[in-house]
């Protein structure tokens, strides 16, 4: 392979899919649950390979992934070059994307970029992509998707009690993808393993993360209501296309 062009920023995607979804109360791993007709991995690489600018798309799966290889043989092939999978998932989502980065290390440079979103996101939109990317250009550090909070947040005691009304302005909820340079994010994440995501690991070096405005639509499918959320949501998109 054609040794990086240190010239050119690159930009490699990490997907990390080796959790076990748990809390969707199913054996089938959430990234595999169909949506539509698809596994739900699917509808999130298919929005990713879309954008050409990505060149390479590191999906960290878990060791005992018993479901990859069909999945990928009967709907991403027109992909495969692009779309390549890691047996290395780790115990934290942190740890996932480290091992995955680590796997790529030898083909990017320090200041290429690095764009993770969570597999369990489907209903990320291509342009949205595009348009983060296009946001975080001329960032040096990167940053992340993410929505201001909307709602009056409360802070309970152990008795789900509301102990306190907690303001709201300046606080966001972070979404994925986000976006940092190989090296300083391969720094951050080794020295915290328990980041829940990218973003933290790269605060906790001082770092300060630009918040790009991302889309409610934009849901992690956490529990078993949040897919006919994403059922909706992609059948819609794919009504206006
Ligand atoms: O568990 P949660 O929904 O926060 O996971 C977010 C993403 O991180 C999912 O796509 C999941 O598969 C992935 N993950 C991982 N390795 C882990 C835990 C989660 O790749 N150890």
């Amino acid at each position: 392979m054609a040794p990086p062009n240190t010239n050119k920023r690159r930009v490699v995607a990490v997907v990390p899919a080796a959790g076990s979804g748990t809390r969707m109360g199913d054996p089938l791993p959430k990234q595999y649950l169909d949506i539509n007709g698809l596994p739900m991995i699917v509808h999130t690489l298919t929005a990713m390979a879309a954008v050409s600018r990505i060149e390479q798309i590191v999906v960290v799966i878990a060791a005992n992934d018993g479901y990859w290889e069909q999945t990928a043989a009967r709907h991403l092939a027109p992909f495969a070059s692009r779309v390549v999978a890691h047996r290395v998932g780790g115990v934290t989502r942190a740890e996932s994307v480290l091992n995955g980065l680590r796997c790529v290390e030898s083909l990017f440079a320090h200041h290429d970029w690095v764009l993770v979103h969570d597999a369990a996101r489907p209903c990320i939109r291509t342009e949205l992509i595009e348009q983060f990317l296009d946001e975080l250009e001329d960032e040096s550090v990167g940053g992340l998707l993410a929505l201001p909070v909307a709602d009056t947040l409360k802070r309970s005691n152990s008795d789900q009690r509301v102990e306190a009304t907690v303001a709201r302005e300046h606080l966001w909820r972070a979404q994925t993808p986000q976006m940092f340079r190989f090296d300083l994010l391969t720094r951050a994440l080794g020295a915290m393993p328990d980041a829940t995501d990218e973003a933290q690991a790269i605060e906790a070096l001082g770092h300060q993360p630009r918040l790009v405005i991302g889309e409610s639509a934009n849901l992690k499918v956490t529990y078993a209501t949040d897919m006919k959320l994403a059922q909706i949501l992609l059948m819609e998109s794919e009504r206006v296309k």
